[in-house]
């Protein structure tokens, strides 16, 4: 019989569950045998992990599941792009997007249902917060994306592959779904974990990603904790801008941010913080912007990557024209900055970058309609 509270062994990571199957007076060899299982060739079924002690199986059919979130709707692009609702409890729902493209596939991951932060322009902060995502629940998406995908049990595994990502259907992972994920740091990271440990996905630092709006303490424990690629969502080119369009910036003002900016690279994989900065006209597109963002991030280290504003409903923004996009862009590149503009791929399923996805509820807890549009990004 099993119990009525089961432990989800996906929100472990190695370290959390060979410690968990210590408790239980087994070795650690087991916990990474049942690591691989479940992350390398997707397994939920702890009978199918034939070289695991029968004994073993027993105990855990008891006490644990493997439980990723539950897709409930699935919807491919003419591009390719696929995006995934997943039902996360409580009528809230959020997307994971895949985006393939010649030499890479990227996953866009959510780290929150909802988001705290009310960024002006974002449709996921206008929803407001529902609440954290497990780890379980984060990476729950690429085990799931895996599986879909046809890749779990083969492309995952394959670390020998030449420079080590490549081959792999999902190359390269984006925290740049729903949420923010430094406001969920803790379980971010367990996940971030999995995804780059061998008895899980065996993913290269420089190919997972974190975007970020700014919290600056939290971008110190991501560098201490997991230094993967840091994208910050920029935004402005000075603080009284900033202020309004990322309101975060009103306790982490731009000083600040350029610093742990600076902190943050001591440790990355890369050697450059890519800065994401969206396109709204006539708010922070004029040239006299651009020149401002050059001498403000003149000792960091970056790219920028200019993601034209994708509109929502009452959102009071529009997005840039092409013509001024392209003269923005030249002179950060004038300037010697790298500089490329996101284009928008999906936007037939509403998975078009700068959209978001979720399930809300009204007061009277009854589920109104969905929300899609979300976020992707390589
Ligand atoms: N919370 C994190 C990551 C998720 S949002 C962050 O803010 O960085 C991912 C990116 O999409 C951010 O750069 C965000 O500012 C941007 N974004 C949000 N709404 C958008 C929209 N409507 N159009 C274009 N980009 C948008
Ligand atoms: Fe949250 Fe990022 Fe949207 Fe801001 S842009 S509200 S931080 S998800």
């Amino acid at each position: 019989m099993s119990t009525s509270n089961p432990v989800n062994l996906l929100d472990f990571d190695v370290d959390g569950l060979v410690a968990w199957f210590a408790g239980l007076g087994e070795k650690p060899f087991r916990a990474r045998q049942v690591m691989r299982w479940m992350h390398h060739e997707g397994c939920d079924d702890f009978d199918a992990m034939t070289d695991v002690a029968k004994s073993l199986r027993a105990k855990l059919k008891e006490i644990a599941v493997i439980r990723p979130p539950v897709p409930v709707r699935d919807s491919i692009s003419t591009d390719g792009t696929r995006k995934w609702l997943l039902d996360v409890g409580n009528a809230n729902a959020v997307e994971t997007v895949f985006i393939p493209e010649t030499n890479r596939g990227t996953l866009c991951v959510s780290s929150q249902a909802g988001c705290a932060l009310d960024c002006a322009f974002c449709s996921t902060g206008k929803q407001g917060f529902n609440r954290n995502l497990s780890a379980a629940e984060i990476i729950g998406q690429l085990w799931l994306a895996n599986k879909l995908l046809g890749a779990a049990g083969d492309a995952a595994t394959d670390l020998d592959a030449g420079e080590q990502d490549n081959g792999r259907i999902i190359s390269n992972v984006v925290m740049m779904g729903m949420g923010e994920p430094l406001a969920n740091l803790d379980n971010v990271v367990t996940a971030l974990r999995l995804m780059l440990d061998d008895h899980a996905y065996g993913l290269s630092r420089r190919r997972v990603t974190v975007s970020t709006s700014g919290i600056v303490p939290a971008m110190d424990r991501l560098r201490d904790e997991c230094p993967v690629a840091l994208a910050v969502s920029l935004h402005a080119s000075n603080d009284a801008l900033r202020d309004r369009l990322v309101p975060i910036n009103q306790k982490y003002p731009l000083r600040e941010l350029m610093a742990a900016c600076q902190r943050y690279l001591e440790r990355a994989p890369r050697d450059f913080v890519t800065f994401e900065y969206v396109m709204l006209d006539g708010v922070n597109d004029s040239d006299a912007h651009a020149r401002e963002l050059v001498a403000l991030v003149r000792d960091v280290p970056c790219k920028f990557n200019l993601i034209p504003f994708n509109p929502f409903p009452n959102s009071g923004f529009l997005r840039s024209a092409a013509d001024r996009i392209r003269r923005f862009a030249g002179i950060l590149i004038d300037a010697g900055i790298v500089t490329t503009t996101r284009k928008t791929r999906g936007d037939d399923v509403d998975a078009a970058c700068g959209q978001l996805a979720g399930q809300v509820q009204d007061k009277t807890r009854r589920v109104v309609r969905l929300k899609q549009d979300m976020e992707m990004r390589r």
